[in-house]
């Protein structure tokens, strides 16, 4: 087993990596860049290294300082956590190259399933669906003009190298494309130096569900039920939760299924999620696979009692999967604490936590790097806390997410958690019957 982990990431997933280690023994290692000096992570690890100014890419991006952080304090290994460098196959190849290892698929793996465009292509090949659409990327506006012709309108244009909902648009008719093409194409070159567009045919109110899974250096690979993400907006997750209200067993167990054998087909190591998009008819489309550890996965690890980050170590240090897949246990919702103000369209609400009370009791698990007078920086995402409940049964999570969100207290800055709470009184949420439009349908966001 490794003896020391550098965590190549901040906020509450560094925390939450340091935590497994600690509990495993293993020592770790904080970087960190200025602006995050007094942060629990660089608190909590045994060692911090200061790799750069505030700017990511002067920091939690540059690969160099990095590894020599690793190299300066020995470190054997390498966790990326998610964002930044987790979906980076060069980062991947560069740690193996230096005698690191990278906690993480292998580089092939995440060459061939990080390019969205090119991971419809693998899946297609194994034979799961995908949402029909471009055979690859779409070279330009005439191209994408007959592709939509072939599928019929709507269709959506996504960024081959997208994440975060960035880089998207859907057209409803021909007249629109030519707009759509550039203003996604040069949102996703600024998002990800990168202005490739593949297209797809844009599903009307459809489920976002995602399988968890996990495999090993044996050729093991296990499937952990299913996180249901519907509750987004603009394409990015707000409330998850486990098992979903939607679908039923018999199209658990073929999604199940399907995300194994894609993830077989790119032997597939460590921790993965294949996404998918399920309609009413309970038809579901493969959208894409996440080659690395997502925000969502406590919601998981509470109704299989398991740790998925402990098991993500023991596969990259060369063991077996540790938790082999049991039945589900009860019902699990996180919810996103972010710092922003659901009154002025979600805009973000840095700056310094003047107190700060989170919720506790029974069932209830807060994963966050905030504490009294610590002081959000503008510099990054606006995640500051992650609020997971337990419930024997949906109900009884929904009512126990209730009373916490009463009880979790944070003021200086604006945050997320007064829409959650008009969220837990919706009768459609409250029944689970919901989809990617709950939101633009049920709440005035903008
Ligand atoms: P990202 O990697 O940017 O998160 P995804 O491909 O995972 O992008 O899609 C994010 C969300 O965008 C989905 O959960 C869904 O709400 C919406 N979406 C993506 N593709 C389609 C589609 N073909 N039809 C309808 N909605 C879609």
């Amino acid at each position: 087993m490794f003896k020391k982990i550098l965590i190549a990431n901040r906020g509450e997933i560094a925390l939450r990596i340091i935590r497994t280690c600690k509990e495993m023994g293993i020592k770790t290692v904080a970087v960190h860049s200025e602006v995050d000096r007094d942060s629990l992570p660089v608190i909590f690890a045994d060692e911090a290294v200061c790799i750069g100014p505030a700017l990511s890419s002067q920091s939690y991006l540059k690969i160099p300082n990095i590894l020599s952080a690793a190299a300066i304090t020995g470190a054997e290994a390498i966790h990326p956590g998610y964002g930044f460098l987790a979906e980076n196959a060069d980062f991947s190849e560069i740690c193996a190259e230096s005698g690191i290892k990278f906690i993480g698929p292998s580089p092939d793996a995440i060459r061939k399933m990080g390019n969205k465009a090119f991971a419809k292509e693998t899946m297609k090949k194994v034979g799961v669906p995908v949402v029909p659409g471009s055979d690859g990327v779409v070279k330009d506006v005439d191209e994408a003009k007959r592709i939509a012709a072939e599928i019929g309108y709507p269709v959506i244009l996504k960024a081959s190298a997208g994440g975060g909902g960035k880089g998207m648009r859907i057209v409803w008719k021909e007249n629109e494309i030519e707009k759509a093409f550039q203003t996604a194409g040069n949102e996703a070159n600024s998002a990800f130096s990168n202005a490739d567009l593949y297209m797809e045919k844009y599903i009307e109110n459809p489920h976002h569900i995602e399988i968890q899974v996990m495999g090993d250096s044996f050729g093991n690979i296990y499937h952990y039920g299913e996180r249901d993400c519907s509750i987004q907006r603009r394409h990015q997750k707000l409330i998850e939760e486990s098992p979903s209200p939607f679908i039923n067993n018999e199209v658990r167990e073929k999604m199940g299924q399907a995300a194994i054998l894609g993830a077989k087909s790119v032997n597939y190591e460590g921790a993965g999620t294949v996404e998918f998009l399920v309609d009413k008819h309970m038809n579901f489309y493969f959208i894409e696979m996440n080659t690395r550890i997502q925000v969502e996965h406590p919601v998981t690890e509470m109704v299989n009692n398991l740790d998925l980050i402990k098991n993500q170590i023991l596969v990259a240090a060369g063991l077996e999967v540790a938790n082999k897949p049991t039945t589900p246990r009860g019902h699990a919702i996180e919810f996103r604490i972010n710092a922003e103000d659901p009154d002025a369209n979600f805009r973000p609400s840095p700056g310094a936590i003047e107190f700060l009370h989170f919720p506790g009791g029974f069932g209830v698990r807060i994963d966050s790097h905030i504490y009294n007078d610590y002081v959000i920086p503008p510099n990054y995402d606006s995640l500051i806390a992650k609020m997971i409940v337990w419930g024997t049964d949906r109900l009884h999570a929904i009512k126990r997410a209730r009373r916490a969100l009463d009880e979790f207290k944070v003021e200086g800055i604006k945050t997320t958690i007064p829409f959650h709470q008009k969220v837990l009184q919706n009768e459609k949420f409250l029944k689970g019957e919901f989809d990617t439009s709950f939101i633009d349908q049920h709440f005035k966001t903008n």
